[in-house]
């Protein structure tokens, strides 16, 4: 057996109970936890050669989970199309680098909506082979895409029940833990964001592919109907689950709602993404998010000044993030699972910054302890790994995160992460310094 390691701190959110445990431990060995609780009730079951971490007046919370992660990334405002033309060496590489990244910042889990071909697999093979770290990592391998469809460019394109079929036993072979689809279109500048993509027939190959291997599957849904077809295919998760409609028009639907609940599918509305964008354009950063957004332009009557350009830009990304919330808001009412998933590094919104999604939440309606749920045991459960992490449990892995601030008193707070242990291991997260380096902030207007 390794050695036993104990972790303490003021406060223990062990995401079982609603209330924090005052003087909380965590007590682990072999990387998985073996008691948990008030010190004083545990401290018995301590072997006296155990190595303590007493973090005093600090706080103890499960390592986080991001249901949706672009680990190619760059966050820097460049199209996905343009990440698709980056050579998959390049994409491997920066993937690493983005893993540390999410990893010091507190997640532990992540499931990766959208690598190019086999990147994720390779990183995976890397850290399998001890040449980097990486959070526990769910992974697609590819999104399946239709010709021309949403990030088709990162190399998943089919037609037909077939290949559909073809690429979902391919992407088994791979390595693939779940299956995500682009059921609409989206930014891909060849892709129809309004219109359903592929058809009933083409997601019911890729759904009941995966109920015979228990794989879950997620859909990026723009459009209303969209979401329909993944709904009626038997699809687990929504991503975005925007409600536009085929004339351009972004409409609540009540009655989509009602279903969503009823299927009991999981809604990840991807918030932020929209808010960095919107700080980006506040920073006066000419970031274009291709195609799609110059189509909707070109149907905008503005002069051909660039300010006037930005200026529409920014009001479009204004009222489309107020919209997003607006449904998110009318989603949670009706009592529609939402989790926190990032959609981090899409387009301005850069990995390490998991909490902006959280905080969006909060803002359209969440409590703070229901948004703390959402970026761990929620977010768990929509994986289907609530046995393993999500919260701080006997039997799940030792990951933690410690905070500095009270989650509970501002959800802003999860940005506080002094130290993070994954998997009972200690992580060397570098300087403050370089850690803040990556946190991205409200622009001071
Ligand atoms: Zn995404």
């Amino acid at each position: 057996m390794s050695e036993q390691k104990v972790v303490k701190a003021k406060w223990l959110f062990d995401m079982v109970s609603d209330k924090p445990i005052e003087d909380g431990a965590v007590i682990f060995q072999s990387g998985v936890i073996t008691f948990s609780g008030n010190y004083e009730k545990i401290k018995n079951k301590i072997q006296p050669d155990a190595k303590i971490y007493d973090f005093k007046d600090k706080i103890i919370i499960p390592g986080m989970v991001d249901c949706h992660t672009h680990h190619n990334g760059f966050g820097d405002g460049r199209s996905g199309d343009d990440v698709g033309l980056i050579p998959d060496d390049v994409l491997a590489i920066k993937s690493a680098k983005n893993a540390k990244t999410s990893l010091y910042s507190g997640v532990t889990t992540i499931r990766e909506n959208g690598p190019k071909n086999m990147t994720m697999m390779r990183l995976r093979d890397a850290v399998n082979g001890g040449l980097t770290i990486a959070p526990r990592m769910v992974l697609c391998g590819r999104p399946i895409s239709i010709i021309g469809g949403h990030m088709g460019y990162f190399g998943g394109e089919v037609t037909g029940e077939d290949e559909s079929l073809a690429l979902a036993r391919q992407l088994i072979k791979e390595g693939a833990d779940y299956f995500k689809i682009t059921a609409t279109g989206g930014s891909t500048a060849t892709s129809f964001p309004l219109r359903p993509s592929f058809s009933k027939s083409e997601l019911f190959a890729v759904t009941n592919e995966a109920k015979n291997y228990d794989m879950l599957t997620a859909t990026h849904c723009l459009s209303t109907e969209g979401t329909d077809y993944s709904l009626d295919a038997g699809v687990d998760m929504i991503i975005h689950c925007n409600f536009d409609l085929p004339n351009g028009e972004s409409k609540f639907d009540p009655k989509l709602t009602e279903k969503i609940v009823k299927k009991d599918a999981y809604v990840n509305p991807t918030l932020h993404v929209g808010r960095a964008r919107v700080w980006s354009l506040m920073e006066g950063k000419d970031a274009a998010l291709g195609g799609f957004e110059n189509k909707r332009l070109n149907s905008i009557s503005i002069t051909k000044d660039r300010k006037n350009i930005l200026d529409a830009r920014l009001d479009m990304a204004k009222y489309g993030l107020e919209t997003k919330l607006d449904h998110c808001r009318q989603m949670i009412d009706m009592g529609v699972k939402v989790i926190t998933g990032s959609d981090s590094s899409w387009g301005d919104y850069a990995l390490g910054n998991t909490v902006h999604e959280t905080e969006l939440l909060v803002e359209a309606g969440y409590s703070n302890m229901e948004g703390l749920k959402s970026v761990t045991i929620n977010a768990a459960k929509a994986l289907g790994l609530e046995n393993q992490v999500g919260s701080i449990e006997v039997g799940k892995s030792a990951d933690l995160a410690i905070l500095d601030k009270n989650p509970i008193e501002d959800i802003k707070n999860l940005n506080s992460v002094t130290e993070v242990f994954f998997m009972g291991q200690s992580i060397r997260r570098g300087s403050e310094d370089s850690n803040n380096s990556y946190i991205q902030k409200s622009p001071q207007i």
